[in-house]
């Protein structure tokens, strides 16, 4: 297997045969603290397409989090999976020994593929893993990262057309997952015309049925005539052909790496398409899952931060215009000062 160059701390692919579990831990940075990131459990084409899944989600992680004001690093775990077959207790338990033995220099959590129940079978062997909701705090992210996409949204749309309700606005939302089912939710809420779009069609059918949207063939969800266009599936969306079809004006969704490659941030800016960087907007749900795993039991550390996302991007937009460069160098420039800085460090004048 050919492991591609990488800048991570630590990569580590481990496998056991017993349970037949194969997956991969990315460790990207811990310069703000552990590396804290999701595991993801989807099927991949062979052991090099999730090392590269997991070591670029690792390095999102880190800007995610240095720009999210948490004190955590990057990192992100991949379970390869099979198809058709759920994990099993033996498997996540496996698993969790294998968090356990990383000493704190990764925390997981819940990402495309796994649920709460999942991570409180992984907590059976690791005291790093956080989205167990017990005692009724913290538990899935999905709601509080749909929540600061829906925000991030609205400071998208404001800055882009120079209204500030999404009322009346058509939004195509592609993936209708754990994050995309609440977020047309609140979308529905504030009188959006959805068009949706997902790979599994029992989805698409409850989000047809219980907010009236319309769905349309998974391929043809991005070139949908509509203001909005919200990934929340899987990265590497927007290419050079896709960019090319889109009719939206704003891009705002939650998945993790939309952007196919960084260049596909400047053919956005050229043909005047806003795009919200995925790791500014969708940081909802790592703010939710620090919540819990510092302890803490105060919703307002958690709005205060998930309020952060809006402020952030809207200034994220207006340096972009002012530097004439993409919203995804702006953002990322951010994330390297913080990194740099060694902390992180409000911006100034926003939260
Ligand atoms: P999920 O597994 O619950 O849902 C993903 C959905 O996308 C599934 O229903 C799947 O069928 C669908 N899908 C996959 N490929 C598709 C395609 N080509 N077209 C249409 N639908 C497709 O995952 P999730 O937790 O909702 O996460 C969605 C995205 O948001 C992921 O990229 C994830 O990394 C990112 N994200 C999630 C969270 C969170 O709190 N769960 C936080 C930050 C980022």
């Amino acid at each position: 297997m050919q492991i591609p160059s990488h800048n991570h701390e630590q990569l580590v692919l481990r496998q056991d045969s017993a349970s037949g579990l194969s997956a991969v831990i990315a460790i990207h940075s811990t310069r703000l603290g552990p590396a804290a990131g999701g595991c993801r459990h989807w099927v991949y084409e062979n052991t090099e397409a999730a090392v590269c899944d997991a070591l670029r989600l690792a390095e999102g992680m880190t800007y995610k989090n240095a720009l999210a004001d948490i004190p955590f690093g990057g990192g992100k775990s991949v379970i390869l999976g099979r198809p058709e077959q759920p994990l099993t207790q033996q498997q996540l338990e496996v698993f969790g020994g294998w968090i356990e033995e990383l000493n704190g220099a990764y925390i997981t959590a819940e990402d495309v593929g796994m649920r709460v129940a999942d991570m409180r079978l992984i907590a059976r062997k690791t005291r790093f893993v956080s989205g167990l909701g017990l005692a009724g705090v913290g538990g899935d992210p999905s709601p509080s990262t749909a929540l600061g996409v829906y925000n991030g949204m609205v400071t998208a749309v404001r800055s882009k057309f120079g209204v500030a309700q999404l009322d009346g606005l058509r939004v195509a939302v592609q993936g209708l997952g754990n994050v995309g089912f609440s977020l047309c939710e609140l979308l529905a809420r504030a009188g959006v015309k959805l068009v949706v779009a997902d790979l599994n069609p029992d989805r698409v059918a409850a989000v047809v049925s219980r907010f009236g949207a319309q769905s349309c063939a998974s391929e043809e969800i991005l070139q949908q005539d509509v203001e909005v266009i919200a990934p929340c599936a899987l990265g590497g969306v927007l290419t050079a052909e896709s960019v090319a079809q889109l009719s939206a004006g704003v891009v705002a969704g939650s998945a993790n790496n939309q952007l196919a490659s960084p260049e596909v941030a400047d053919l956005l800016r050229r043909r005047s398409i806003l795009y919200a960087p995925d790791y500014v907007i969708n940081a909802g749900g790592v703010i939710s899952i620090a919540h819990e795993y510092l302890g803490k039991n105060d919703p307002s550390w958690v709005a205060e931060r998930i309020g952060g996302i809006a402020s952030r991007l809207s200034w994220i937009f207006t340096e972009s215009e002012n530097a004439q460069c993409s919203t995804e160098t702006v953002a990322r420039s951010l994330a390297n000062d913080r990194l740099a800085q060694g902390k992180c460090v409000a911006l100034r004048g926003v939260a």
